[in-house]
C-alpha cells in the first residue's frame, strides 16, 4: 500500500474502533472529557475517598458556567463529612411545568492499585476505551449530567426546570454508610422534586462485533428484603434425642421453601420487555414469552421461560436461603436454629404477601418468619408513559437507527428505590451499551467505550432537551 493509503486505512480503522484522539474532539466534547477525567481522578471510594470533594469540584464547574450560589446546594451531615453531595437547579420558563431530575451517584466501589493493570484513579484512554474506577458506574452519568447542566445554562431556555443531584453511598461500604439519595427524599424532597428522574440502571447490549443489539430503559427494580426464619426447642442432652428437633424442623421448612415457586407477576415494563424480547429471540422461548404475557397462569410457558435464571427472577418475587446457624454445643439438642432468607420482591408485591407465602410454604406452625433489617417499601414500578418511553424511542431513532429499545425491570437495586418510594418515578436512561463481559463494573480494570460514551452523551443531551420542552402529556 502507498503511504497515503496506509494513513487512510489507519484513520478508517481508528474510526471503527472509536479511538478518537483528544485533538479530534469537538470543543464541547473536550470540555466534557475534562469533567469526566476530573471525576474519575477524584477518588470517591467509601474507605479512603471523598464524594464531598467531587461534589465541590462539580459545583465549581457549574459556577464557572454562570450558576449562582443560590442555584447550588452542597450538602453533607457531620457524622459523614466525606459523603456529601450536591443539588443544582436550572429554572425553566414555565413555572407550572414540573421539573426533570438528573440523578447520579458519585461514589465508586473500592479499587486496589495492586490488583489493577493501570492506576484506577487515573483516567487512561487506550485502544478505544477509557479506563478507571467509575468510568462506567456511574461517573459517566455524573459527567454527562453535570456537562448537560453546564451547556444548558447558555443554551435556549428550557420550558421545564432541570435539577441535578449528585449523591454518595449508592455502592454501600464496609461500615455505616450515608446514602445521599435516601437523605434527600426524607429531608429535602422539595430540592429534588420532579415529574420523574433520570438515573442509572439500564444497559443496552453490544454484540461481539461491537455493534449495538438493543437499547435498554429501566422502569422499576426489584426490592431487597431479608427475612429471619427460626425454629426453637426446649433442647436437652444429645444422648436422649426427642422426636421434635429445632435443626430438623428448620431444615424441613427450608426444603419446602426451596421447592416453593412464587406466582408469575407482570407489570407494564415486563410485558413490554418480554414482548420485544420474544421478537428478538424467536423460537420456542420467544413463543413461550408471548404466551406468558397473554396468560400469566400458563404453566408450560412459565416452565420454558423460567429456565433462564434472569427471566425466572423477572417474572416473580424470589426468595432464597443465604445463611444458616443453629445449636450451641456438639453434645446438646439445639435450642435454636435459624436462617436468613433473602427476597427480591417484585415491585408492588407487598411485604406481608411475601411473608404469608413463606409461612405457607414452610408449613410448620412451630417456625417463625419475620422481616429483618430495614423494612423496604414496595412501590409499584414507574409507568412507561408516552412522555418517558415514547420520547426516548423517538430520539433514539435518530441516534441509534434500527436498534430496538427494551424496557427492563432490573433484578438488582439502585438509588431509584428511594425515589420511587418517595413518589418520584425513576427511570434508568437508555444510551449505554455493555460489552458481553460487563466492562469490569464493580470489578477489575473498569472501562467504557470512548465512541460509546460520546454517542451516549449526544443522545442524552437531545433526550433531556426533548423531555424538558415536552408538553405535560402523560
Ligand atoms: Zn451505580
Amino acid at each position: 500500500m502507498k503511504p497515503v493509503l496506509i494513513a487512510a486505512a489507519l484513520i478508517a480503522a481508528a474510526q471503527v474502533a472509536g479511538t478518537a484522539n483528544a485533538a479530534d474532539l469537538r470543543p464541547d466534547q473536550a470540555a466534557f472529557r475534562a469533567i469526566y477525567k476530573e471525576l474519575i481522578e477524584t477518588n470517591t471510594a467509601f474507605s479512603n475517598g471523598s464524594c464531598t470533594i467531587a461534589a465541590e469540584k462539580m459545583a465549581a464547574r457549574l459556577k464557572a458556567a454562570g450558576y449562582k450560589d443560590a442555584d447550588i446546594r452542597l450538602f453533607s451531615v457531620p457524622e459523614h463529612p466525606r459523603e456529601g453531595g450536591l443539588v443544582a437547579v436550572l429554572p425553566g420558563t414555565d413555572p407550572k411545568a414540573k421539573a426533570i431530575l438528573l440523578l447520579s451517584h458519585l461514589d465508586v466501589v473500592e479499587a486496589k492499585r495492586a490488583d489493577w493493570t493501570r492506576d484506577p484513579f487515573i483516567m487512561v484512554e487506550e485502544d478505544g476505551y477509557f479506563y478507571g474506577r467509575g468510568a462506567s458506574d456511574d461517573k459517566a452519568h455524573a459527567a454527562i449530567f453535570t456537562d448537560t447542566m453546564v451547556r444548558m445554562k447558555s443554551a435556549r431556555p428550557l420550558r421545564r426546570t432541570l435539577k441535578l443531584a449528585l449523591t454518595c453511598g449508592e455502592e454501600g461500604g464496609n461500615g455505616d454508610v450515608f446514602n445521599g439519595a435516601e437523605w434527600l427524599v426524607k429531608n429535602h424532597k422539595d430540592w429534588i422534586d420532579a415529574e420523574f428522574a433520570m438515573n442509572e440502571g439500564s444497559v443496552g447490549i453490544r454484540g461481539k462485533d461491537g455493534k449495538p443489539v438493543s437499547l435498554g430503559i429501566q422502569a422499576g427494580e426489584k426490592i431487597y428484603q431479608d427475612f429471619r426464619i427460626e425454629a426453637t426447642n426446649p433442647g436437652g442432652h444429645s444422648s436422649r434425642p426427642r422426636p421434635d428437633n429445632a435443626i430438623y424442623s428448620l431444615s424441613a421448612a427450608l426444603t419446602r421453601i426451596g421447592q416453593y415457586e412464587f406466582p408469575v407477576l407482570l407489570s407494564d415494563t415486563t410485558r413490554a420487555y418480554f414482548t420485544e424480547t420474544a421478537r428478538l429471540t424467536g423460537g420456542e422461548a420467544g413463543a413461550a414469552m408471548l404466551r406468558i404475557v397473554a396468560n400469566p397462569k400458563d404453566s408450560d410457558a412459565n416452565a420454558i421461560v423460567s429456565r433462564d435464571p434472569t427471566y425466572h427472577s423477572m417474572l416473580r418475587t424470589t426468595c432464597v436461603a443465604t445463611m444458616l446457624d443453629g445449636g450451641h454445643a456438639p453434645n446438646a439438642l439445639a435450642q435454636r436454629a435459624g436462617a436468613n432468607i433473602n427476597c427480591r420482591m417484585f415491585p408492588g408485591d407487598p411485604i406481608e404477601n411475601v411473608r404469608a407465602q413463606l409461612l405457607k410454604a414452610a408449613a410448620d406452625p412451630g417456625v417463625t418468619i419475620v422481616p429483618t433489617g430495614e423494612i423496604s417499601p414496595t412501590p409499584p414500578p414507574p409507568p412507561l408513559t408516552p412522555l418517558v418511553y415514547g420520547t426516548a424511542k423517538a430520539v433514539a431513532a435518530k441516534h441509534f437507527p434500527g436498534v430496538p429499545m427494551l424496557p427492563a425491570m432490573t433484578t438488582g437495586a439502585t438509588d431509584g428505590r428511594f425515589l420511587n418510594a418517595g413518589g418520584i418515578p425513576t427511570y434508568g436512561v437508555p444510551g449505554r451499551f455493555s460489552d458481553p463481559d460487563g466492562n469490569g463494573v464493580h470489578g477489575l480494570n473498569e472501562r467504557k467505550s470512548v465512541a460509546g460514551l460520546y454517542a451516549e452523551r449526544d443522545y442524552l443531551f437531545d433526550l433531556i432537551t426533548a423531555y424538558a420542552n415536552a408538553k405535560d402529556s402523560k
